[in-house]
């Protein structure tokens, strides 16, 4: 296995906020309340007129701030290494907060060809009505993000991407958007705060999908943008309140919890993730693994990690739905993150172009994704191969 073993970078960082955050809750208690409200009320007239007229602050109502949403902002912030961060009841709405914000009618956005499913179908199916257009480039080519940077308002990365796990130099680039004024924005939801830190690198906004491993226990629908103060209060002002996208405190306290086990948790996904991916390399019926760690690109440098979603390529003699049907363990679902193994086709065959970035760009459909789980590691082994058999008949 070439590959370094995890290291706990994210580990100290997540440990220090956790007990920075312990001495400020009530009551020395070891975790925070939930602020299961919905408003807070004023203490006289005097006090809501100073409010409004911003010269005074204070909480008002929890589609804008709410304590325990304030809780997991600061502790998010503080692991990618940014200024200031705001939460939203999904991935996808911390996604349209944050391209809103910053983009205008008749803008262009410069994005790689197999971006996430769901940004790619807002770019094209929403966007497009605003007249924004979109470049979708081959993101391992700097060359192609550079010649199509100038004059765009946007770039958006993600890196490792999540069903071919290709790397961009997010260094390189983020460089190359400062100089051509555009807004960097960085999905880092495979390898979190605790694999990657983009901010160090000079992105500008980070986005997690944080349904997936920040969550981590497939209980949750959720999101968090970070980045500087100028460019979160950019999003507080445009777009926040009035897409009205809020995280619930009860969510938020769930995420708060998963962020205390997630350097652990990813540590065994990785470790589970690098013995499956390697085991599928050398099995006589799979063409091809696509996982960070066989990549050779520069954009390897700043992932300090492998999280556990890979996908790989069968071969002409396998039957896509009889091996999925076959598996036992793996269950059929989208999503990942959380403690079981999941297995999903790429969608290629089952969707139009318009809708789908992935029959777009040719990624094949003989491609299939798993997310490896906690399950026992052999196990899980002995159930891919009995289905990569049956799979033949
Ligand atoms: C799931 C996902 C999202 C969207 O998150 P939701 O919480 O489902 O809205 C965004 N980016 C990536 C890479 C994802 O996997």
């Amino acid at each position: 296995m070439n590959t370094p073993f995890p290291h706990f970078d994210g580990h100290e960082m997540s440990a220090a906020a956790a007990i920075a955050a312990v001495e400020a809750y009530p009551a020395n208690a070891a975790t925070p309340p939930i602020f299961q409200t919905s408003l807070f009320t004023f203490d006289n007239f005097a006090d809501m007129a100073d409010v409004y007229a911003g010269r005074s602050h204070r909480l008002i109502y929890s589609r804008g701030d709410n304590p325990t949403v304030m809780e997991f902002e600061r502790l998010m912030a503080a692991l990618d290494g940014a200024e200031a961060a705001r939460a939203f009841s999904s991935g996808m709405g911390a996604i349209a907060a944050t391209v809103l914000a910053f983009v205008s009618a008749g803008d262009r956005i410069v994005t790689i060809r197999h971006v996430y499913s769901d940004a790619y179908r807002m770019f094209e199916l929403l966007l497009s009505e605003f007249n924004v257009t979109v470049d979708y480039v081959d993101g391992a080519d700097v060359d192609a993000v550079a010649a199509a940077l100038p004059g765009a308002r946007l770039l958006y990365l993600e890196s490792p991407s999540s069903m071919v796990f290709e790397l961009q130099d997010i260094a390189a680039l983020a460089q190359l958007a400062r100089e051509n004024g555009v807004v960097s924005v960085l999905d880092n939801s495979w390898a979190t705060p605790v694999f990657q830190k983009p901010i160090i690198h000079g992105v500008d906004l980070v986005i997690h999908a944080a349904s997936k491993y920040l969550g981590g226990h497939s209980d949750t629908v959720a999101g968090i943008v970070s980045g500087s103060m100028e460019h979160i209060a950019r999003i507080n002002r445009r777009t926040f309140p009035y897409l009205g996208a809020k995280l619930s405190p009860f969510e938020a306290w769930l995420l708060i919890r998963g962020l205390r086990t997630l350097p652990l948790r990813l540590s065994h996904h990785m470790k589970s993730g690098v013995s499956i991916a390697e085991r599928l390399k050398n099995h006589p019926d799979v063409r091809r693994v696509f996982h960070p760690i066989y990549s050779n690109h520069r954009g390897k440098g700043t992932l300090h990690g492998y999280s556990g979603l890979f996908s790989f390529e069968v071969d002409d003699a396998i039957n896509v739905p009889a091996f999925v049907d076959a598996l036992r363990v793996f269950r059929l679902g989208v999503s990942w993150g959380g403690p079981e193994s999941l297995v999903v086709p790429a969608l290629a065959p089952l969707q139009l172009p318009e809708a789908n970035s992935f029959a777009r760009f040719g990624v094949s459909a003989r491609l299939i994704r798993l997310h490896i789980g906690f399950e026992d590691v052999d196990g899980l082994w002995r159930d891919l191969e009995q289905a990569l058999a049956q799979g033949r008949l």
